[in-house]
């Protein structure tokens, strides 16, 4: 009996544990005064204790009790698009934020560029000081509230670019995309209170806090993230939607269920068609991705000859996993 009880107390907890996704606020790395005399203490804790916790509050209650409660922050930042003004705002609030937050240090505390990250930027750039003033141009020449960015494009180069109000390069709704390593909040309440209009001059101050070595992690971290893959099909429609069949289909497959490919392998073939026909993005332009179209065309071809005259499952499982091989080929690794 005392065992059943401990066991169910056990598993509410489990329930509790893997229920509903609730943002929360991160913490800052030092102290509010510690950002001083760039960035003023009362401004620091105004702007993330009220700005950023409203974000987080109202991302909570817009996604709770939905089936979007179950999505990473990406995940709802992706699609921002399709979703409610209220997700696309405050996901994209809590986002910008932390990355902000996170790429902050006072000068005494800050680390070193890395090498990886100081070539790249010699080759976009060629100096630090050339990268600034196209933030600075970015931050100044947009009007009214938003984000300058540095971002890592899906062809893995940088480039600078800003957002209007809380949207961010993640989202299908920006005009160039890649994912952001570097952040700088340019709405009014980041720097009212000691700058009042005076934008320029915050964003003097804010250059001094930049922590590179944040920067250079991120850009680390952004090259190898999976996310990178996912924007960079958001350019290329006829991969997500050839995809989209793949994954409806091939998974099945592995589990010796062969009604969905049997439905579907003609609509297989002529999304593999126009796969093979549409504008190659240019992260994916290389000779093999090429030589790859052309060979999964053949296997869905195939594929789809096979389902049509009923051939021995085995032969319909192998070409299968052969077809699925090849547009991983082109994909990338695969995520579902
Ligand atoms: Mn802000």
């Amino acid at each position: 009996m005392k065992k059943n009880i401990i066991l169910s107390f056990y598993l509410l907890l489990l329930a509790n544990l893997t229920s509903a996704q609730q943002f929360s606020l991160p913490s800052l790395r030092f102290e509010y005064h510690a950002y001083e005399p760039y960035i003023d203490a009362q401004t620091m804790e105004i702007h993330l204790t009220k700005h950023h916790q409203t974000y987080i509050t109202n991302l909570n209650k817009a996604v709770s009790g939905t089936k979007l409660e179950k999505l990473s922050l990406n995940q709802l930042l992706l699609n921002a698009g399709m979703r409610s003004d209220a997700v696309r705002n405050n996901a994209g609030g809590h986002y910008n934020h932390t990355l902000f937050w996170q790429i902050l240090a006072p000068e005494n505390k800050q680390g070193e560029i890395s090498n990886e990250l100081r070539s790249a930027m010699d080759l976009e750039f060629k100096h630090l000081d050339s990268l600034k003033k196209k933030l600075e141009v970015a931050a100044t020449k947009h009007f009214g509230s938003g984000w300058a960015w540095l971002i890592v494009t899906p062809d893995k180069k940088l480039k600078v670019t800003s957002t209007s109000n809380q949207d961010n390069p993640i989202m299908d709704v920006a005009k160039e995309r890649g994912i952001p390593i570097l952040g700088i909040d340019v709405w009014e309440h980041a720097y009212y209170l000691k700058y009042q209009n005076k934008r320029g001059d915050y964003l003097n101050s804010v250059w001094q806090l930049i922590d590179w070595k944040m920067v250079s992690s991120n850009y680390l971290a952004a090259l190898n993230d999976t996310l990178l893959q996912e924007i960079a099909d958001d350019t290329w429609p006829e991969i997500k939607e050839f995809h989209k069949v793949m994954a409806q289909t091939f998974h099945s497959v592995e589990k010796n269920d062969f009604l969905p490919i049997q439905a579907r392998s003609g609509e297989m073939l002529a999304k593999a068609i126009l796969l093979s026909e549409s504008v190659i993005p240019m992260s994916y332009q290389k000779p093999e991705i090429k030589t790859a179209l052309i060979k999964l065309v053949k296997e869905c071809n195939e594929l789809d000859k096979l389902v049509k005259k009923n051939a021995k499952k085995i032969f319909i499982k192998t070409k299968m996993f052969q077809a699925h091989d090849t547009f991983h080929l082109i994909q990338g690794l695969c995520k579902d």
